[in-house]
Order: structure tokens, then C-alpha cells, then sequence
């Protein structure tokens, strides 16, 4: 009865560095086929266990710069002196063939797109406390102890960008934040400006006639 638009939906989730937005986003993503996570470029060097091309593509310093000089990035951001961005094609590829986005970045980066494609969906996520969010970073064990108070400092001017996002989820239990980010896409997906046309084939054509015949679809509401 209705067609929806064939362009798949761009999420972008941010919030603090700790927030512990990948661990949300790869829960809702077990259980949302449907989603596609942008795999992000960095200058950063690879942490223990990360793989170049599925955590990031890792690349130098000077290669990032030549990547935003020919346009290639959506976004991009200098975090904790390391550059981050967005490829821009393949998350058009993307959303061309009708998958869902999702963006998990800081929030300048989230703000560019805000500036270019006000459209999207904007999620941030909030840890339940900023002493929570401390003990968070300090058991990543992966940041020395004066690059951590340069992500916690980040993070409390981060919070005041909170008002230009659409939603907000607090992450006390992951799981409970996942199921919140997975019902908030399922609610955009079903918003009235995502359809295109709407329409209604001979039988359901006549029954809605015969709906207004009777005067059932236009009787005032009784609330007495
Ligand atoms: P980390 O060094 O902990 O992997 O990432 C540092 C911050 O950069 C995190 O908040 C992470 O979400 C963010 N980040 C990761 N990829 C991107 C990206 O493509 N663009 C932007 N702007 N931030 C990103």
C-alpha cells in the first residue's frame, strides 16, 4: 500500500569516547540485518588486536591528508591528535542499494554531517555518570594516563553538543541501550517523510469507499 523510499537510512551515533558506543552498536547490529557499519579511516596507530580494514583502515598521517585534499572524506576530525574520518563512497554505495548506515563517531564529525545532511539521524549516547565513564576509560588499559584526562576533558565539552542530536540513550546496561538504538531506527524507518507514494489497488480502493459511505473513517471522536 505504501512505497518507501529506496535509499537506506544514514544513523550516526556519537557521543564520548568510553560511552561505549561500539559494544551498543554491535549488539543492535545482531539483531538488524538490515545495517551496515561504516568501517572508519584513522592516522592512529592499531591497538593490540585491531585488523586494518574491518576496526579501520590504518594509514599515515600525510595519506589521510591526501584523502580530504581529493574529497574523498564525508567527515573527518582531529581527536586526541589523530585524524578520523568517513569514507564517502562506499557509505554512498551503500545507501544507494538501500541499506542502513550507521556512523560511529565523535562528535565534530557528527556535526559536519549534521551541517551537510541535516536528514539523517542523530543518536547520542550518554554514560550513566562521568565517574562511570572515567573508570570506563581507565579499564580499556589502552591510552596512557595523560591521553585518558585529554579523552575525559573532550568529553565534557562533547556533552554540551547533546541539544543538536534527535535522541539521546543513556548506556547503563548495553543491552538495554541496544534495544533502545534499534527501537529508535525501527521508528525513523516508519516515519511519514520516508514514504513516497502511496497507493491502493481496485479492493482496497472500493472498501475505502465503502469506509467513507458508511461515514466510519470521518465519525467524530466521542470521548464523553
Ligand atoms: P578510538 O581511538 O578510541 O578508536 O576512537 C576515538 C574516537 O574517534 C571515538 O570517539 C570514535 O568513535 C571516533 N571515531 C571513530 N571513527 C571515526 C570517524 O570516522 N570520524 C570521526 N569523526 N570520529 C571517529
Amino acid at each position: 500500500m505504501i512505497k518507501t523510499k529506496k535509499q537506506g537510512l544514514l544513523i550516526v551515533l556519537s557521543g564520548p569516547s568510553g560511552s561505549g558506543k561500539n559494544t551498543v552498536c554491535d549488539m543492535a547490529k545482531e539483531v538488524m540485518p538490515n545495517i551496515w557499519e561504516s568501517v572508519s579511516m584513522t592516522s592512529r596507530k592499531p591497538r593490540k588486536g585491531e585488523v586494518d580494514g574491518k576496526d579501520y583502515y590504518f594509514v599515515s598521517e600525510e595519506e589521510f591528508e591526501k584523502n580530504i585534499e581529493d574529497g574523498k572524506m564525508l567527515e573527518h576530525a582531529k581527536f586526541a591528535g589523530n585524524y578520523y574520518g568517513t569514507p564517502r563512497e562506499s557509505v554512498q554505495k551503500q545507501l544507494d542499494a538501500g541499506k542502513d548506515v550507521l556512523l560511529v563517531i565523535e562528535i565534530q564529525g557528527a556535526l559536519q554531517i549534521k551541517e551537510k545532511i541535516p536528514q539523517a539521524l542523530f543518536v547520542f549516547l550518554l554514560p550513566p555518570s562521568m565517574k562511570e565513564l572515567k573508570r570506563r576509560l581507565r579499564m580499556r588499559k589502552t591510552e596512557t594516563e595523560e591521553k585518558l584526562m585529554e579523552r575525559f576533558e573532550t568529553a565534557y565539552k562533547e556533552i554540551n553538543e547533546l541539544p543538536k542530536y534527535n535522541y539521546v540513550i543513556v548506556n547503563d546496561k548495553a543491552d538495554e541501550a541496544a534495544r533502545k538504538l534499534e527501537a529508535i531506527i525501527n521508528a525513523e524507518k516508519c516515519r511519514v517523510d520516508r514514504i513516497e507514494e502511496v497507493f491502493l489497488d481496485t479492493d482496497e480502493e472500493r472498501l475505502h469507499e465503502e469506509l467513507v459511505d458508511k461515514d466510519l473513517v470521518n465519525e467524530p471522536l466521542d470521548l464523553k
